[in-house]
């Protein structure tokens, strides 16, 4: 009789892998290669040493033509409860009085993390709201300001593919799909005068981008550097001087930043 063969393990992934893999392959490499939190092993890069650079990152844009922007207060209505809240982040907004603070308990373990074991993905929305129909929908907090004009376009693919991510997981979580994420912007250091939302509905096809995204980056075995000023400018492993293909070197390098590895090439 002829042996099985055993399933390989889809390599695990979060909405964070997608956000840094859209930007930059090689990022999310380095990323992995650095001890996670809470013990989660370090994984070696798989980018080869003579890597040709990429003009950008190969994942295909997720569909952004039905996010809309919204300038203002989030619309919340007095029917609606919080019923999850990631209490490992901080400095996130309170959007609702104690009384409408009723955790479900499909969290009441006290794990944050929601998990989709069928498509080897987790992650931990900021917020997830139940309207007064039963209907959820979970919301990633950004402490900075809406993006309109200059940066709209870049801004908005960042928000939609996030918001796809949490609304997957939002709907393994409590097998209720949710028809949209949100995506809240408070405009912190502006005191609030261009805080916002987008609001990036999620159906079939956003479904679908997001299978397809992480089938994706599963299977590009280069994941190649895609330098660029504003994404390296940003980027925590080039801040640590992890990274030889940097476009930009922060303006303020970590006081981790390791020379040595620079001098040598880099990872
Ligand atoms: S510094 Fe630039 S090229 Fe290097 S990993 Fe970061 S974003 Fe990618």
């Amino acid at each position: 009789m002829q042996a099985l063969t055993p399933v390989p393990a889809l390599e695990h992934l979060t909405p964070h892998d997608l956000v840094t893999y859209y930007r930059c392959p090689y990022e999310m490499e380095l990323q992995h290669a650095r001890p996670g939190p809470h013990g989660a092993p370090a994984r070696i890069p798989m980018t080869p040493t003579e890597v040709v650079p990429l003009h950008r990152s190969p994942l295909f844009d997720p569909p952004t033509s039905r996010a809309r922007a919204i300038e203002g207060r989030l619309d919340l209505a007095p029917s609606d409860t919080l019923i999850y809240l990631d209490e490992r982040e901080d400095g996130l907004p309170v959007l609702f009085p104690p009384e409408r603070v009723r955790i479900d308990p499909a969290f009441h373990g006290g794990e944050p993390t929601l998990h989709d074991a069928e498509l080897g993905f987790s992650g931990r929305p900021d917020l997830i709201v139940r309207r007064a129909d039963g209907s959820v929908y979970p919301i990633e907090y950004k402490s900075t300001h809406l993006f309109l004009g200059l940066h709209e376009a870049h801004g908005r693919s960042f928000d939609v593919l996030q918001a796809i991510a949490e609304c997957r997981l939002t709907h393994q979580a409590l097998g209720v799909r949710p028809t949209h994420g949100v995506i809240l912007y408070g405009d912190v250091a502006g005191d609030g005068a261009h805080e916002g939302w987008v609001e990036v509905p999620y159906g079939d096809a956003e479904e679908r981008w997001l299978r397809v995204a992480l089938g994706q980056i599963r299977a590009d075995r280069t994941r190649a550097p895609a330098p660029s000023e504003r994404h390296c400018s940003g980027c925590e492993p080039n801040a640590l001087g992890l990274c030889r293909y940097a476009a930009a070197r922060p303006d303020h390098p970590s006081p981790h930043r390791a020379p040595l590895l620079l001098a040598a090439g880099g990872v």
